[in-house]
């Protein structure tokens, strides 16, 4: 495609404003969408003119001053045949009192309301006209504009590479169609090429509120044609990497079938059905790329188990990796529980590595991976460091996995040992994704899905409560401890400064100490040594401390069932998918769990309706959802939009049906209409490379 300048000159400065709007080239132009419209095809009489709506009415200044009172400003009555409105100026530059003179014809778009003198409007778009001017026969887009390049350059900008495209014979290729015909008719999509221009010069009969919605036709085939190329981007990465080779991992049941036996419980029957999916993956010779989603205390844990021991089974290594020292020191005392007294008799071990563990330990463990005796390796991103070396590495698991830059899961995946073979690899994410995002953005993954919670879970109760009634807070802690139960006492998050968290725990566990002398408290956070932290968490979990006092490092995966009850201060500067967590850590054993949220006032809009949110739901499907809702996609994925397309057009929310048939479009071009596919690849993503890489 030619660059901007051959086909359209504009001179150096316009386009280094252009690529400030992420225009670099014709295509990226014509995809400039306007954000709203105005209707300046039609005049309003003055006496008719309706309020809360923007209309345009033309009329006569009749009079025109500078009034000081209340304050400066500059006032102007305007008559047609059948009214008169006042336009002010509140801020207004003398060339303006010039040009609104009496006897002047203007055009006015803007909304009219009811002022002290009669109807009014105020800094209303104005113009000076002959009488008779022709009206615009297209409603006026309006675009997203940028310091120095306004909207209305920028309108005239498209104009003419519209006028220049579809002249041109050549300059035709910009908005030729892409899909074939059967595909066009089956989801009664209309031309792409119809649709980009009647976006930007729609006819006045248009619905301004299909247009403003986003929901005319002509919306609806962009928005199609942006999630058709996020589609296959993704699958195409998806049968890209699918198609190299893996150690085929056969279920043979030896050690899968003692695990199951030896647990004190039996698997739900969504950990049934997630382990038969994977399992399945792992016996083809090609790598798994697959998610196991599950709400917080699904059982997510014991089904990675069980896929470990699938790859030990076929005698390959599994590393599991977890973005905290707790959480990785977590697994490795469970799974060293449930794995341990199967594979000692095999004279397998497991290995733990971590950031700062002793030189000494260290390179034992270093040894054991390399030798291959060490089985299963389990540690935070000290895995993918460049000393490790796996013997045969053939399952990768990564927890939490929305903590971890696609960089660091690409580190681990190269780990396969033999050049030629990739490991299996499982991401679990502790977060429900909301199927509308794991369609898109994560369709590049198969996902598995644990539904449902094991038995005998008790509902967690939440209470809001105001900070001014800590009070009633203290009496429940010691009341629940005195019972024999355990608590957690979660501190503020403190975004803008690290030492100042640590010192408010520090201040917190003080406090807690003294308001309850006669209980055991202890206190956690991300600046402790490893060994500390694990002490405490140990001693925690044997039930020797009564009340810990914790930053939010305990947010992810701790499972200490006799915990529950929790209180979490400032919890209005919590993200929901952090109160989630959190509050998932209680509610785990018989006992039913009580989760404490202190807020303190004033609250903003949108902490209040988190904590309404965190308060009214429990499911966490649903309360991604909701996150989802108020933060949009981009923040909702955190480090995994690196290298993933973004959406500009589709709203995930309003767009699902055009999602779904974006889905099944992708498989059906990549199979039968491979050069469909291909085209339509390089007209949206072609030249952004960086999004077919990763
Ligand atoms: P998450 O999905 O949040 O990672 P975990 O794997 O930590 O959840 O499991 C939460 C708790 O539930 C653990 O104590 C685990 O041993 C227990 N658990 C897992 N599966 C079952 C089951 N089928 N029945 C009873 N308890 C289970
Ligand atoms: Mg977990």
């Amino acid at each position: 495609m030619p660059p901007l300048a051959v086909i359209h000159p504009v001179s150096r400065t316009v386009q280094e404003k252009l690529a400030r709007l992420g225009i670099a080239d014709e295509f990226d132009l014509m995809l400039h969408l306007p954000l709203r419209y105005e209707d300046e095809t039609r005049l309003y009489p003055i006496r008719d003119v309706p309020a809360n709506r923007t209309v345009q009415i033309e009329g006569v200044i009749i009079r025109s001053e500078i009034r000081y009172r209340p304050r400066r400003q500059l006032v102007c009555q305007v008559e047609d045949a059948s009214g008169m409105l006042f336009m002010r100026f509140l801020n207004f530059y003398g060339s303006q009192v010039k040009a609104y003179s009496a006897g002047r014809r203007v055009r006015l778009l803007g909304e009219a309301r009811p002022g002290f003198f009669g109807a009014e409007m105020v800094h209303p778009k104005c113009r000076i006209v002959h009488e008779n001017e022709p009206l615009a026969d297209a409603l006026t887009p309006i675009y997203p504009a940028t310091a120095g390049l306004s909207s209305e350059t920028i309108r005239k900008l498209i104009q003419q590479a519209l006028r220049q495209t579809l002249g041109d014979a050549t300059g035709q290729n910009y908005l030729r169609e892409t899909l074939p015909d059967t595909i066009l008719r089956r989801y009664r999509l209309q031309s792409f090429k119809d649709s980009v221009i009647f976006l930007h010069q729609p006819s006045p009969d248009a619905s301004a509120t299909l247009l403003q919605e986003r929901a005319h036709p002509a919306w609806r085939r962009i928005k199609f044609d942006e999630l058709l190329a996020q589609q296959l981007s993704m699958r195409l990465h998806y049968r890209q990497r699918r198609s190299g080779n893996a150690p085929a991992l056969a279920q043979n049941n030896s050690l899968t079938r003692a695990l199951l036996e030896s647990l004190p419980f039996e698997l739900t029957s969504g950990q049934k059905k997630a382990f038969s999916e994977i399992s399945r993956d792992l016996a083809a010779p090609h790598p798994m790329q697959r998610l196991l989603q599950g709400d917080v205390g699904s059982g997510k844990t014991v089904v990675a188990a069980l896929a470990v021991l699938q790859a030990i089974e076929n005698n390959c290594q599994a590393a599991l990796m977890a973005p905290t020292e707790i959480l990785a020191e977590q697994h490795y005392q469970k799974l060293s529980g449930w794995l341990g007294p199967l594979l000692a008799p095999l004279d397998m071990t497991i290995a733990w590595l971590s950031g700062n563990q002793k030189k000494k330990q260290r390179e034992v463990m270093l040894a054991n991976i390399a030798g291959g005796n060490a089985m299963l390796a389990i540690g935070t991103h000290a895995l993918f460091q460049e000393q490790v070396e796996f013997n045969r590495l053939g399952l990768v698991i990564i927890d939490e996995q929305h903590r971890f830059g696609v960089q660091q899961r690409l580190a681990l995946r190269n780990k396969g040992g033999e050049a030629s073979s990739t490991p299996h690899q499982l991401m679990m994410s502790a977060t429900p994704i909301p199927r509308t995002l794991s369609m898109s953005y994560y369709a590049d993954l198969d996902v598995s899905v644990i539904d449902g919670l094991p038995p005998g879970r008790t509902q967690v109760l939440t209470k809001l409560v105001a900070d001014n009634r800590r009070d009633e807070v203290t009496a429940r802690v010691r009341e629940a401890c005195r019972a024999g139960k355990q608590a957690y006492w979660v501190c503020p998050l403190i975004e803008e400064s690290e030492a100042l968290q640590l010192k408010t725990a520090l201040e917190t566990h003080q406090t807690l100490n003294s308001i309850f002398p006669e209980l055991k408290t202890g206190l956690v956070h991300g600046r402790l040594p490893s060994q500390e932290k694990s002490a405490v968490m140990e001693s925690f979990a044997q039930g020797e401390i009564h009340l810990l006092v914790a930053t939010t490092v305990i947010e992810v995966g701790v499972d200490v069932p006799n915990a529950s009850l929790m209180v979490i201060e400032h919890a209005e500067r919590m993200g929901l998918a952090q109160l989630h967590q959190l509050r998932g850590r209680v509610g785990r054993g018989a006992a039913g769990g009580i989760c404490i949220l202190l807020y303190q006032n004033p609250i903003s809009a949108i902490a209040r309706e988190r904590l309404k949110i965190i308060f009214e739901h429990t499911d966490g499907f649903e309360i991604a959802r909701q996150d989802l809702r108020l933060r949009g996609p981009g923040e909702f994925l955190g480090a995994r939009q690196s290298g993933v397309p973004m959406l500009r057009f589709a709203d995930l929310e309003q767009d699902v049906d055009l999602l779904d048939a974006a889905r099944i479009t992708a498989e059906e071009l990549l199979r039968d209409h491979p050069e469909a596919a291909k085209r339509h690849l390089q007209r949206w993503l072609g030249r952004k490379s960086e999004y077919l890489r990763v």
